[in-house]
């Protein structure tokens, strides 16, 4: 009887491949300047999925729309940036496997974030960041699974904070955010501004965080 031998190399380039063959639903990978949050002002590849498990009123990416890429079709876009930093954001990334892409984005070097709205819990050790973004101020049904991260960015809506309590001391860093709208003046979003920020000033544990690129125009 013939026996097969398969030398752990071989196996290795095998798992290499199947990574390299997994496809995911991507809107579109762009690089940009982190815009929010504790990273603001890195600059970043975003590759944002398609799909997202919630539908909240305030989105803004457009996540039914999206093509099918392989792993390796997408290295080779990430490639072309002279940048270290991804992020995966979405839509919500977490409905993906991250894992075939994740290996093979880390075994070139690069430094991997998350943006997800914690609705689905995050596999220990698959990224290097994780800034979660709740959405149970206004969905008060979504339970959040994701309760430990590097970052809690929160929409600010007018919320108490006290239903963060049993949250907070899950993350380094903790976030609150005034909801910026496209269709409003500056002044109008100047106000939800200063409603955040008075917010913050009283209660300093937390910090504000800005959506600069939509302040600066770049939606
Ligand atoms: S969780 Fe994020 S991507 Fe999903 S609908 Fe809400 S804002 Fe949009």
């Amino acid at each position: 009887m013939e026996s097969v031998v398969i030398h752990h190399s071989d196996e290795a380039n095998e798992g290499d491949q199947h990574d390299m063959d997994a496809t995911y639903n991507v809107v579109e990978i762009f690089h940009s300047v982190q815009g929010e949050g504790y990273r603001s002002g890195i600059p970043h590849v975003f590759i944002r999925f398609g799909n997202c498990n919630l539908r909240c009123e305030w989105c803004d990416t457009n996540f039914d729309e999206y093509e099918e890429m392989r792993v390796s079709d997408i290295l080779d876009v990430v490639l072309e940036y002279p940048c270290r930093n991804i992020i995966f954001t979405g839509g919500e990334p977490m409905m993906n496997d991250l894992w075939p892409i994740a290996r093979v984005l880390k075994q070139h070097g690069y430094h991997l974030s998350v943006e997800s709205n914690g609705t689905i819990a995050i596999p220990e050790g698959l990224l290097d960041w994780i800034c979660i973004s709740p959405k149970d101020q206004m969905y008060p049904q979504v339970s959040v699974r994701q309760r430990t991260g590097n970052e809690l960015k929160c929409v600010y809506v007018g919320q108490s904070l006290s239903m963060y309590d049993g949250l907070k001391d899950g993350f380094d860093h903790l976030f609150l955010q005034p909801c910026y709208d496209e269709h409003d003046t500056v002044e109008q979003n100047g106000r939800t501004f200063a409603l955040t920020e008075d917010v913050v000033k009283r209660n300093p544990e937390w910090r504000l965080s800005l959506q600069t690129h939509k302040w600066m125009g770049i939606l």
